[in-house]
């Protein structure tokens, strides 16, 4: 497997060198090129604009490449940061979108893993170097020369003259094989697109902190993110508890599989539950006080962060010294991991509760998304933008 993805890389810098040998522009760029493939997307040119039709183009098959139809894609609260550029990385015009399924319409001549017609899926990542210690992990999301991002990333492969990446919010994509992954035939396929995302984020710290029955898990904030890890929380065997600002989500916080509701705002409840966590998940998309959480840990335990990719409000040492606690961080994981994932779903008949939408309503999703109304992650049915 190394060796194919060192001869498939080797393959793809020969070509590029070719490229940018014989033309000042890859070629694949030049507007003269006929192969070049014209795809409808919805996106944003700026970050206060709404985001509205528009052309994109995707490049010609690589040997390596998959080319494929977007049937769903799921709407992630890190497209609603990325196109507002709360990151400060926005290259604009942004189609964002990596909670994708759809089908193989064609596929490169040096592809063995898929066929035309396969049930396939892509997530936030359409590349990385595959050479590095990451990578030669399976933890192509640190990849130490830098993974590409399904949008608002660079193709490694173009060189600096290369467009960047669009995402899912569109009718097709290209991506290269060794990103692209097997969809169970047995799980709702639209209900599927969020593990892409949503799952994987979740699902790989859960693992990574060997959650098992006899732990006691929280999960803070029920939205994408949250609703995933109580489920993979409570199919690990964990008692899992959801923490939540919102009252009004506890029923269903029980049915999705959390043992018990804390009420982050009640300091009463806090105190309550305060040293009893193995382990909590904190999904929260903003800058917050995580203090509290901190209190409610066991000793030895940890929090892993995984919703705010911004400065933080002041933490108090005394609540990781008193206790030997951590907090810790984690991103998405890596391809095989996500495939491990979407298997393990199969098994246990686990898919995200969704809310279908067509494209033309993205920027009312936006809205409920940022006011944490959602239930709990909306899906793009990409039909109606194709006919
Ligand atoms: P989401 O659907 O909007 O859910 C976030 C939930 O957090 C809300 O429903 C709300 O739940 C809670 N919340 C919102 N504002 C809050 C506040 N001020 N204080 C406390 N709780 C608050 O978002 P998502 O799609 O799950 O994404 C969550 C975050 O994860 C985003 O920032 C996203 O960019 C990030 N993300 C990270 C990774 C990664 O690899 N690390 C991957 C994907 C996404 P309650 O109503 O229950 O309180
Ligand atoms: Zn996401």
């Amino acid at each position: 497997m190394v060796i194919r993805h060192y001869k498939t890389l080797m393959k793809q810098e020969f070509n590029a060198a070719l490229t940018r040998k014989f033309f000042s522009k890859p070629y694949f760029w030049s507007s003269k090129d006929k192969k070049m493939i014209a795809v409808k997307a919805y996106g944003a040119d700026d970050k206060d604009a709404a985001l509205k039709e528009m052309t994109v183009k995707r490049r010609d098959l690589r040997d390596s490449d998959v080319h494929i139809d977007i049937l769903y894609c799921g709407v992630c609260h890190s497209d609603i940061h990325a196109k507002n550029n709360d990151w400060g990385n926005a290259k604009y015009p942004i189609v964002p979108g990596h909670e994708i399924i759809g089908k193989v319409l064609e596929k490169g001549s040096g592809v063995t893993n898929f066929n035309v017609g396969d049930l396939v899926g892509v997530g936030c990542m359409v590349d990385s170097c595959q050479t590095c210690n990451a990578c030669k992990d399976d933890l192509e999301q640190f990849c130490e020369n830098g993974m590409t991002g399904t949008y608002n990333g660079k193709d490694r492969i173009g060189g600096a003259d290369s467009a960047h990446t669009f995402g899912g919010y569109s009718t097709s994509i290209v991506v290269r094989e060794e990103f692209v992954l097997t969809i169970p035939e047995n799980l709702d396929t639209k209900a599927v697109a969020p593990l892409l995302c949503a799952g994987i984020t979740t699902y790989s710290p859960l693992k990574h902190w060997n959650i098992k029955k006899g732990d006691k898990v929280g999960v803070v904030g029920l939205g994408g993110l949250g609703h995933m890890g109580i489920k993979f929380a409570h199919a690990m065997g964990a008692e899992t508890v959801m923490i939540t600002t919102s009252p009004d989500k506890a029923k269903d916080a029980k049915r999705l599989g959390a043992d018990g509701v804390l009420i982050s705002t009640n300091d009463g409840e806090i105190k309550q539950h305060t040293g009893s966590f193995d382990f909590i998940l904190n999904t929260v998309p903003v800058s917050h006080d995580i203090n509290p959480y901190l209190t409610l840990l066991k000793r030895d335990a940890t929090m892993c962060m995984v919703g705010a990719i911004e400065p933080l409000k002041p933490m108090h040492g005394g609540n990781l010294i008193l206790g030997r606690k951590s907090v810790a961080g984690s991103l998405i994981g890596g391809i095989k991991e996500t495939q491990e994932m979407l298997d393990f779903c199969a098994e246990h008949d686990i898919v995200s509760d969704v809310e279908m939408i067509n494209l033309d309503g993205i920027n009312a999703a936006f809205d409920r998304v940022q006011n944490s109304d959602v239930k709990y992650r909306f899906v793009i049915d990409m039909q109606s933008f194709k006919s």
